[in-house]
């Protein structure tokens, strides 16, 4: 994306400033400003043009293009329609904050466990230290780490609500999304509460915490069995991208999968199977469409109708 540049010093604008700077010092009763007359441009000066316009450019932002049809799109008129392109229906990014925003009554949201912070047990290091990526991470994204957990309502049903955001390291789950994710679900557990888990993960398992964010997958996993045992609803949505770990663990154990529209869903991407099996990759593999056709997801659901659709489900349910 373009980065927007800082105006060009401009020469005579610069001389004005800083006369006109000082004449206002010296004098303020001026009613003329004979100064900023001085500095203008002659008017025979044709030749060479005194205050060539800076180049603006397009502010950063207003137009995105879409990753489903490649049309350059007004940014705008696809956050009315919450993140989705206005022209082929590709839905796009939203943060975990965006998601609750759109899935939750309005300033019914409350966070739980919001003072955990993932540390770096291994002292891993990459292309950089692990824990210096984590501050980095939480400078530019605002979040702890790759997951919100809390409790709203969904048209006035109160449930318990976690978001997993891929902006933050991949959407990885590290100790602290796990630790969070298994606390959502015993809390909904013990309230008796409809647990939504909306996931979007492209990392899998964090590779920084080594086993102990394989540890996680179990641990959610146990608490999710436990909260199916004790009679409890559970219901996962898969959006773009789900995959490695998360999908292989907690995002495909709800009682009703949903997925949004060609969400990228799996577990090892498909260039990894296709070099190990050595065996043309089926079309729209990993795809929530193809996964709906060989019974891996339940129904795909369009971001607008998501809300509606979970509520429908809640009650369905008896939840
Ligand atoms: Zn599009």
């Amino acid at each position: 994306m373009e980065r927007r540049r800082p105006p060009r010093p401009n020469t005579v604008t610069t001389t004005v400033t800083t006369t006109v700077g000082t004449a206002v010092g010296g004098s303020a009763s001026s009613g003329t400003d004979p100064v900023k007359v001085a500095t203008l441009p002659p008017a025979s000066s044709t030749e060479k043009p005194a205050a060539p316009r800076a180049k603006r450019g397009v502010p950063e932002g207003l137009w995105q293009k879409c990753d489903g049809c490649g049309a350059t799109i007004y940014r705008k008129e696809a956050e009315e329609m919450q993140n989705v392109c206005p022209q082929c229906g590709f839905h796009w990014y939203v943060s975990a904050a965006q998601r609750i925003a759109q899935l939750l009554d309005a300033g019914t949201f409350e966070e739980w466990d919001g003072s955990l912070r993932p540390t770096d047990p291994l002292g891993f290091r990459d292309k950089k230290a692990y824990a210096e990526r984590i501050v980095a991470e939480q400078k530019r994204t605002g979040m702890c780490d790759a997951v919100i957990t809390g409790t709203g309502m969904i048209r006035a049903r109160r449930v318990a609500c976690g978001v997993t955001d891929s902006s933050f390291i991949m959407g990885s789950m590290g100790s602290v999304v796990g630790e969070r994710l298994a606390r959502l679900v015993e809390r909904a557990t013990a309230g008796k509460l409809p647990l939504i888990i909306i996931s979007a993960s492209g990392g899998g398992a964090r590779m920084h915490e080594g086993i102990l964010s394989l540890m996680q997958m179990a641990k959610v996993s146990a608490a999710l069995a436990r909260h199916s045992q004790a009679g409890g609803l559970f219901i996962s949505v898969l959006t773009n991208p789900t995959m490695g770990g998360v999908a292989a663990s907690f995002a495909s154990l709800g009682d009703l999968c949903f997925a949004e529209p060609r969400a990228l869903i799996g577990f090892a991407g498909p260039r990894t199977i296709k070099a190990t099996i050595r065996v043309e990759l089926p079309k729209g593999f990993q795809t929530s469409e193809f996964l709906l056709e060989h019974g891996f997801i339940d129904r795909i659901v369009a971001r607008k109708d998501l809300k509606s659709e979970i509520a429908r489900a809640i009650d369905y349910c008896g939840g």
